[in-house]
């Protein structure tokens, strides 16, 4: 009984749906829709139990109503998975029957890509809906705009901390390499910010320390360098009970989701005098720019929504501040006045 799962959170739906024919298994999650229509990715995953999936898009469409408010968009939470493995289970027939799917809450859910999903899927789901985003002819692979506003998070925490904005000679930890870290890396080198770069895809590092000069180290090191940030790209959970200890850095942003392997972690940091970088709130430009898509999609204009990510950050590190709470604490708070507020004005 779904009501009964501890992740459950007062959700307005959790909708299954399954095609025969595309052997298609799906389950739509919509958190909240107070702002708007829930937005979220369609995650392709070959889930070992029915359970699980239900457990994941609980999770993930509740984080997705946090992510859209403290971000200011008008948009609710949402997140759709599909039980399967993308690298084999995946067919045009399945992903159109997605499509149909998603098209049956007529606009009450708006799918992206997410894990095991692509651009191409994308396009494939619009086929029989418009409400598919992230695709070819609209905002395509959110990874740029995520690597942006990240970049854009930490000249704010660099000036909260630091007094500047300025990234010249600030000494940056690159955990991951990946499509935003890669991104984010070559937006740190080029203001001149000293680079100490790993992944455990050493083809990355290579070409990245040989463009740039970065320096290298271990995946096994990175969150032990001695910088003033550290930023997180690859997965969850990196900030656990052995790293935490042992970072020296004054700042941690990065794009990873999930960073905090548990929520005393940010609470430990925060005591600790670092300061962390809600990963929900920094690593939300993929979001700015698929929200913006509609027929008049710009992506210039869509690249300076994500720059607000600069006054998100300058806005929650000022009331960690003034409250003495730690930053990701105060980001759910932000999150709730507004989307908690909406249903108040609603009702
Ligand atoms: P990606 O798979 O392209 O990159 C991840 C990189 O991390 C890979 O190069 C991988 O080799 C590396 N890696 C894996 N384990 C590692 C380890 N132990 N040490 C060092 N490197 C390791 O993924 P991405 O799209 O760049 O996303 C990176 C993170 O940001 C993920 O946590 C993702 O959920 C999050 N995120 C991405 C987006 C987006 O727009 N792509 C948006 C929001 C959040």
């Amino acid at each position: 009984m779904v009501f009964s799962i501890d992740d459950y959170d007062d959700h307005e739906a959790i909708v299954f749906h399954q095609d025969r024919n595309s052997g298609l298994k799906a389950i739509i999650g919509i958190h909240n829709t107070a702002l708007g229509p829930a937005l979220g990715g369609c995650r392709m995953w070959p889930y070992a139990t029915e359970d699980e999936a239900v457990t994941d898009v609980l999770r993930l469409s509740r984080g997705m109503t946090y992510k859209a408010a403290i971000t200011g968009l008008p948009l609710g939470g949402g997140k759709s998975v599909i039980i399967g493995d993308p690298r084999t289970d995946k067919s045009s027939a399945l992903l159109r029957a997605m499509g149909r799917f998603i098209n049956s809450l007529d606009g009450r859910y708006i799918s992206a890509e997410d894990v095991g999903t692509t651009v191409a899927d994308l396009d494939a789901m619009r086929k029989e809906t418009p409400y598919a985003r992230g695709t070819s002819g609209g905002s395509g692979n959110p990874s740029p705009a995520t690597a942006f506003g990240v970049y854009q998070g930490i000249r704010a925490v660099v000036k909260h901390r630091f007094g500047t904005d300025d990234l010249k000679d600030i000494r940056v930890a690159v955990q991951g390499l990946g499509n935003v870290g890669y991104g984010l890396a070559e937006l740190l080198a080029k203001d001149g910010a000293q680079l100490v770069v790993t992944d455990i895809n050493t083809d990355r590092v290579k070409a990245f320390a040989e463009q740039y000069g970065a320096a290298v180290t271990s995946p096994e090191d990175i969150h032990k360098a001695d910088v003033d940030i550290l930023a997180p790209c690859a997965l969850g959970a990196s900030l656990n009970d052995q790293t935490l200890p042992e970072i020296k850095a004054a700042i941690i942003a990065g794009s990873a989701n999930n960073q905090l392997a548990r929520p005393e972690h940010g609470i430990d940091l925060h005591e600790r005098g670092i300061l962390y970088a809600p990963d929900y709130a920094i690593n939300a430009g993929g979001l700015v720019t698929v929200a913006a898509e509609g027929a008049d999609y710009s992506e210039t204009a869509a690249m300076e929504k994500v720059e607000g990510i600069y006054d998100t950050m300058t806005e929650i590190f000022t009331r960690s501040d003034r409250e003495n709470t730690a930053p990701e604490i105060i980001a759910d708070r932000m999150a709730e006045e507004r989307f908690k507020g909406a249903i108040k004005v609603a009702a």
